[in-house]
């Protein structure tokens, strides 16, 4: 028989918030230790929590992106559990009446838009962050405590491990274009469970689930897939069943391995939060929100190819991140040659961020300067070469291509008089290859020019060179 698997994916995405979900506490990634934390975070007997409005504004805001019904009347619960890293025992989330229910995230795999449908769209509070030291002892950070967490819960409709990767990327791009998480992996603002099982191919019936949790990166998420799905269907085949259990990554063995028996919600006491009103959002209010929706990454990808005359991977890539689009998108408006603005954004800008390891807020070059710099190849008044080292000096200095070229003399070369000289040095000082030139091989001009380009530093016309060099060893 012939298996397949059943993905579903819940990812917890950080908000980015100024403040926590409760209270007014910085949500600053990494200060020291317990430095941002108060009585209402820290659940200090007396205090009461106050809803943060922004955070329910970005949390509506993905789910009108998605396609959810966004909920009237919403309200708050407690989920009851004891763990060091969660001073109050228990975590203000949301049980019954969720924010968000419903709708689809849309995303392309394997060369097509797929869509994937959503449970549900909720907000809750974090947990704190246990930190293990070398001599066993531990320590607890409650820095991260009631920061707004924005938890996404799909549909058992993923097929695949590349799909469920496909997916992450989409969801990542979504956020990050909403504006409303760094979805930073690293810093653990976007984290990511599965709930995995495996059932005969065109069935449709739903079979035991095992969830994977830390993993701790998208690759890890496809891997750690990959895996339950064929232990699950080796268990099945073996004559054994799978137990709902909650399984580990482990990175090291690339395995996975059980951690504890399922939680059913009964085991968390929910109830609603006494110290929260329940709420209910306005019309008014939630158009507002609707308004600060931008366009979103693919239909900005088919926009730029149309408008643009890009092709599908520039326009893919550079739709890949918002900031990339709007850079570009502030190039077109400066500076009208698409496909010059294209070519050096993709390039020179993207291998530097590459290079440098440095997001695009970080690079001193600014929109007008690239465009600044790419008409001036355009004009004729810098050759591409040169164009090169006024780049590579903007992107260490912050200058302007003017500056740049005023401070370190990048002017073309357009005496005539000069490039004469420097074609008669070449010549006196490479006897073979000239000889080799006036004896039929045409090869040995192209060495010559590149000796005359190299004490011309580049600046002189190639053109300009190339006649002359001609004439002169015609002559
Ligand atoms: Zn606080």
């Amino acid at each position: 028989m012939e298996y397949e698997g059943v993905i579903g994916l819940e990812v917890h995405a950080e908000l980015k918030t100024e403040t926590k979900l409760f209270c007014g506490c910085s949500t600053k990634f990494g200060s020291p230790p317990n430095t941002q934390t108060c009585p209402v975070c820290l659940g200090l007997p007396g205090v009461l929590p106050v809803i943060n409005e922004k955070a329910l504004q970005f949390a509506v805001k993905v789910g009108l992106t998605v396609g959810s019904k966004i909920s009237a009347f919403s309200k708050f619960d407690r989920k009851n559990y004891f763990y060091p890293d969660l001073p109050k025992n228990f975590q203000i989330s949301q049980y019954d009446e969720p924010l968000c229910e419903g709708g689809a995230l849309e995303f392309a795999s394997d060369g097509e838009l797929r869509k994937v449908g959503l449970i549900r769209v909720h907000l809750e509070e974090e947990a704190g962050k246990l930190i293990h030291f070398d001599d066993g002892e531990s320590g607890v950070d409650f820095n991260r405590v009631g920061i707004p967490l924005l938890e996404i819960v799909s549909k058992p409709e993923i097929q695949t491990p590349d799909e469920a990767y496909d997916y992450l990327i989409g969801l990542k791009q979504l956020l990050q274009y909403l504006d409303v998480s760094d979805c930073n992996m690293e810093e653990g603002s976007l984290r990511c469970d599965a709930n995995v099982s495996v059932r005969p191919k065109g069935s449709e019936k739903l079979w035991t689930q095992t969830e994977v949790k830390n993993m701790n990166s998208f690759s890890a998420v496809r891997r750690a897939l990959a895996f339950e799905i064929e232990r699950q269907i080796e268990v099945v085949e073996s004559g054994g069943r799978v137990i709902r259990e909650t399984r580990r990554w482990e990175p090291e063995t690339q395995t996975t391995s059980p951690m504890r028996s399922k939680e059913e919600a009964h085991d968390y006491r929910y109830f609603p939060e006494p110290d929260l009103v329940p709420f209910v959002l306005e019309k008014d209010w939630i158009d507002k929100v609707r308004a600060t929706i931008p366009e979103l990454p693919i239909a900005r990808k088919k926009r730029f190819m149309a408008e643009f005359g890009l092709s599908e991977y520039d326009a893919g890539v550079l739709t890949s991140q918002k900031d990339y689009a709007d850079y570009f998108e502030e190039c077109t408006r400066l500076y009208e040659n698409y496909k010059a603005d294209c070519n050096w954004v993709m390039g020179a800008v993207l291998r530097e961020l590459n290079d440098r390891k440095i997001t695009l807020d970080a690079l001193p070059i600014s929109p007008k300067m690239l465009t600044d710099m790419i008409r001036m190849i355009d004009e004729g008044k810098i050759t591409s070469t040169i164009a090169k080292t006024v780049f590579a000096e903007m992107a260490q200095t912050g200058q302007s291509p003017e500056q740049v070229i005023k401070e370190k003399n990048l002017l073309p070369v357009t005496d005539t008089g000069e490039i004469e000289k420097m074609v008669e040095k070449v010549i006196a000082e490479n006897p073979k290859p000239v000889e080799e030139f006036r004896g039929g091989k045409g090869k040995a001009l192209g060495f010559l020019m590149g000796q005359v380009m190299r004490v011309a530093k580049g600046k002189a016309d190639p053109q300009v060179v190339n006649r002359i060099l001609i004439e002169k060893l015609k002559g």
